[in-house]
């Protein structure tokens, strides 16, 4: 299966640098991977109407349908105007915005009802890493999909440790593969076998060129989300690259 490379540009970017990225389609090894771009919101129309090889995806969704929620859009409406992915229960939302884990996973099932691809994020505090926690949040995070009863088959989760994001910091190969084994497995101790394309479990944190070709040749990764190194269409077509090596090696 392709990988997945997914670039976060948060509250960054321009009209110009998309026109980039959509100029600089069509090479070989982009063909390899599958690419989204994650513009800010503003954007997304813009995105949706350039001649490019990446899907769109949005950063956010509302939790809710329609209403009297100033300010939100809802996946309906992202859907409507040719969006494809979503991204739920960033850290920065969980932190800045207040997210719960609860209104996180509200919003994948809205998502999933509107025909986007959700990608869930989960992650633990440095706090957390150093009292050997990782497992424990995790296992709380990906309860709520249980709860909510949250279509597999059509789910994307990036594992993001909250103290590797902008930090230069990254977990070790053999943790990156341990912890994404142990989301896998709680998949299928949960769910059973998931078939869908969606299921892919990407990893997230501080990924560079440099670094990108080690993490995607671990078993269970399927693919990276990335903030800053997406932001340069060198870096991040380097990255998209090493998934091209990796499946031409695989
Ligand atoms: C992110 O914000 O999801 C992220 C992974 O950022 P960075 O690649 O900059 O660490």
């Amino acid at each position: 299966m392709k990988k997945l490379i997914v670039g976060n540009w948060k509250m960054n970017g321009s009209v110009e640098l998309l026109n980039e990225f959509s100029q600089g389609r069509s090479r070989t090894e982009w063909a390899h991977a599958e690419l989204v771009i994650c513009p800010p919101s503003i954007m997304l129309p813009h995105a949706v109407s350039l001649e490019r090889d990446f899907a769109v995806g949005a950063q956010d969704c509302s939790h809710a349908n329609s209403g009297a929620f100033t300010g939100d859009i809802s996946a309906n409406m992202l859907a409507d105007f040719g969006v494809k992915y979503v991204l739920t229960g960033h850290s920065e939302r969980r932190r800045y915005q207040k997210e719960t884990n609860d209104k996180c996973v509200s919003k994948v099932n809205v998502a999933q009802n509107s025909g986007l691809t959700p990608i869930f994020c989960i992650g633990e505090t440095l706090a957390d890493y150093q009292s050997n926690l990782t497992m424990d949040v995790l296992s709380n995070q990906l309860e709520s999909l249980l709860v909510h009863n949250i279509d597999f088959e059509n789910l994307v989760i990036a594992y993001e440790p909250i103290w590797a994001i902008g930090s230069g910091l990254v977990p070790s190969l053999n943790t990156i593969s341990q912890t994404v084994d142990f989301i896998k497995d709680w998949i299928i101790r949960s769910k059973g076998r998931v078939h869908g394309d969606g299921m892919r479990l990407l990893y997230g944190g501080s990924v560079s060129s440099e670094n990108s070709g080690a993490i995607l040749s671990l078993p269970n990764v399927g693919g990276l989300l990335i903030g800053g190194a997406s932001l340069k269409h060198p870096s991040f077509r380097l990255i998209a690259s090493s998934a091209y090596r990796h499946l031409k090696s695989a």
